[in-house]
């Protein structure tokens, strides 16, 4: 083990507990992940006594500062890029109604009784007569081996306990590639209902470590399974399903989502483009319509998606800010890309495509590219060729006329100065004529061309310039 405690502020943490006649130990997280090889922030220090006066005593010596979180019992300080958290042993019961528990001091054991897993409850010594002496009481090297996320005590008691474990377990099953212990599953089936118990920001927190793990949809598939993604994301779990109809049936829409969600998470870690695919069909059941004639229709679901975005983000706790006007846009744009790679491309689609896009076009692309899920290889490969014709043409468009960041050519303090008008519905209107002009090519994108343009069109509305043009 000790080839593992290479940091020398092991040893360091080890002599002061010596001097000071207590046991210490470096336990959780840290030594789950020295196992599995993964690379660790934070170093979790349980004390046998007082957490905080021994964390004071380690700051002391490094001559670094300690923040201390007397409620909690805890103490941090950083060392490197590390942080290095302090707490005392404890032993903890808990009340049905609330997540917070009893507390009384522990020894070593119970405390690794308090953790939610077997792999969280691995302790190595730190002393110098014991240094790098694993205790292992629960079987975690063996669950490691296994794969296996499984609890240290009676699986219902631990989910009932404290709630946020049932998402902790499903976001180390994501994270770690495990399986879940069949018991575990059981109990978070049996206390699911419970979550509700937990602050909405706990719970999202958890969600979007599911969402940026490699493959998500490992994650969603056990949210849907437990019952938990109904209570937390209910219109997620509502993609579930398929109607049949005169033997016409449609996709799953909660599979293909998480096939989208996968291919995402292959091209990219950013967690907003991850929460783009997650929506892009959200709105398909509230829009769902059968025809006998043809079959299935979702029609407008890009725009009550987009409209349906604010909604959750505000349910889930996620901000409220620019990161979801992005997704609302790519919800909202999803269809585009693939429609004009059906059609014959025109120059002004694509530079609306770009206009609408803005600075997102790439992000959308990429999701539109993730969004072809047919098991039909010769269809995929068709899909994906247009793609790439839609792509070179939204290159060559963008050298050509550079829609992506358009500023209207002539602002409307030009044309109020030109035609002697106050701010009002005639300025908007021959701005608008200037970007449609643009937009469907009858003018190219230059100053030069939008004030002729401009003169044209508020000649049309009876105005005339008050000063020469340039
Ligand atoms: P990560 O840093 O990836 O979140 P971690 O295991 O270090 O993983 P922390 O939330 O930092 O997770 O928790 C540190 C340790 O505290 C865990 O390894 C576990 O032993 C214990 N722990 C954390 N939260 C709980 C909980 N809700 N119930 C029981 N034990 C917990």
């Amino acid at each position: 083990m000790e080839q593992y405690l290479c940091n020398p502020l092991f040893k360091k943490l080890g002599s002061i507990a010596d001097e000071q006649g207590i046991s210490v130990f470096v336990i959780g997280g840290y030594v789950r992940d020295i196992f599995l090889k993964r690379q660790s922030k934070d170093i979790d220090i349980l004390v046998i006594g007082n957490g905080i006066d021994y964390a004071e005593k380690v700051g002391k010596a490094l001559g670094t500062a300690v923040s201390i979180f007397k409620n909690f019992g805890t103490a941090m300080l950083r060392y490197n890029d590390l942080e290095v958290e302090f707490v005392g042993a404890r032993k903890e019961s808990y009340r049905s109604n609330s997540r917070k528990p009893i507390v009384e001091d522990g020894t070593l054991e119970d405390d690794q009784k308090r953790r939610d897993f077997t792999i969280n409850t691995l302790a190595i010594s730190l002393n110098k007569d014991s240094y790098g002496e694993l205790t292992d009481p629960f079987k975690g090297i063996e669950d490691m081996d296994l794969r296996l996320i499984r609890t240290p005590l009676d699986a219902r008691e631990t989910f009932s306990d404290d709630p946020l474990r049932m998402m902790r377990a499903i976001r180390f099953a994501a994270q770690l590639h495990f399986v879940i212990d069949e018991e575990a599953i059981n109990a978070i089936k049996l206390n699911k209902e419970r979550i509700g118990i937990v602050s909405k920001e706990r719970v999202t927190d958890e969600l979007n470590k599911i969402i940026l793990s490699e493959c998500p949809s490992v994650g969603f598939e056990y949210l849907f399974d437990t019952g938990l993604l109904e209570l937390i994301f209910p219109q997620m779990a509502q993609l579930y399903g398929v109607e049949v109809i005169n033997g016409k049936g449609h996709k799953d829409n909660f599979y293909h989502t998480l096939e989208v969600l996968d291919n995402v998470a292959a091209m990219s870690d950013d967690l907003w483009l991850r929460w783009a695919a997650i929506l892009h069909d959200i709105a398909k059941p509230a829009t769902k319509r059968f025809d006998p004639l043809h079959g299935w229709s979702f029609h407008g679901h890009e725009d009550k998606g987009a409209r349906m975005v604010p909604k959750i983000f505000s349910q889930l706790k996620l901000p409220l800010n620019e990161k979801m006007k992005f997704v609302q846009k790519l919800v909202q744009l999803h269809l585009r890309p693939i429609v004009l790679a059906q059609a014959l491309i025109t120059d002004s689609a694509v530079r609306r495509l770009l206009f609408d896009a803005g600075e997102d076009i790439e992000a959308l692309m990429l999701l539109c590219h993730a969004d072809v899920t047919t098991k039909n290889e010769y269809k995929k490969k068709k899909y994906r060729q247009n793609f790439e014709l839609v792509k070179q043409k939204l290159k060559s468009v963008e050298e050509r006329d550079q829609i992506r960041n358009w500023q209207p050519p002539v602002s409307g303090n030009d044309i109020m100065e030109l035609f002697n008008l106050k701010a009002g519905k005639e300025v908007g209107l021959i701005k608008n004529y200037i970007r449609e002009g643009i937009l469907e090519g009858e003018i190219s994108n230059t100053r030069d061309e939008a004030l002729k343009f401009a003169l044209k069109k508020a000649g049309e509305l009876g105005l005339k310039p008050v000063r020469q043009l340039l």
